[in-house]
């Protein structure tokens, strides 16, 4: 059974630990801890070295006492600004911040809910598949943490990852993501009336390429455009480079 007030006073314990993106260091060392008192390891990896951060990812492995395929659960130890120094405060059964600094729930309720699973699973004699638990770091920064992260570590298919709004239940599938495209043509420039021949136009190079791109609504899910074009210095030489940027 989840114990109301030990997580309450978890997820209050947590939010006042304060871990902006990159100053994860701190909160790292605590789950850590937290997890070895429960004979759990938080394996952290080399993230943190590669980005030039405090502290790394973390994956705590938890053995399953049934044979059923293992489950993930991530979220992340990072929290925008202005997070130093925050200070919970509970009125009835509100947990808000002082007001000048964010809370952190995000993503820091996951964590107080995935420290309290974890407590009902060592506490308690209920079966469960093996459960790998992941905490990134820099997730608020445009995920940094999780892409350095090496997906072959994880055993599990499955997984949840513990990060969105809306009414307790809510599972998210899908989001939309874009990609940026940018892409440069190089030709070879040359005085376009004195010796055309030995230059190479690649802005003409480039719109035999763009001609060739599919634009528009590509299928129920998928659109692409190209916004802008640029290239060449003047108009009499024949452009050695051309630039188009899409989506
Ligand atoms: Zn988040």
């Amino acid at each position: 059974m989840v114990n109301e007030n030990r997580l309450v006073q978890r997820f209050i314990q947590l939010v006042q630990i304060d871990s902006v993106s990159g100053e994860e260091k701190e909160l790292a060392e605590f789950l850590k801890s937290e997890f070895a008192l429960r004979g759990l390891t938080a394996v952290e990896d080399r993230a943190g070295l590669v980005l030039g951060r405090q502290a790394g990812n973390l994956l705590v492995k938890i053995p399953g006492n049934k044979n059923k395929p293992g489950l993930l659960f991530a979220a992340h130890m990072d929290t925008v600004e202005p997070g130093r120094g925050v200070k919970a405060i509970k009125e009835d059964d509100v947990i808000r911040s002082s007001g000048d600094t964010i809370l952190g729930s995000d993503d820091k309720a996951a964590i107080a809910i995935l420290l309290e699973a974890c407590d009902i699973l060592i506490g308690s004699n209920i079966d469960h598949p093996p459960i790998e638990m992941l905490f990134t770091i820099s997730e608020e920064q445009g995920l940094l943490g999780i892409k350095q992260f090496d997906l072959g570590s994880i055993e599990a298919r499955m997984g949840y990852v513990l990060d969105a709004g809306g009414p307790p239940g809510t599972i998210v599938i899908q989001a939309p993501c874009q990609n940026e495209i940018e892409y440069i043509v190089h030709g070879k420039s040359a005085h376009a009336g004195m010796n055309p021949e030995d230059g190479i136009n690649a802005i003409q190079l480039a719109a035999m390429a763009v001609s060739n791109m599919p634009c528009g609504r590509l299928d129920t899910s998928t659109t692409c455009n190209l916004g802008l074009i640029e290239g060449g210095i003047a108009r009499n030489i024949v452009p050695d480079w051309c630039r188009i940027k899409g989506e």
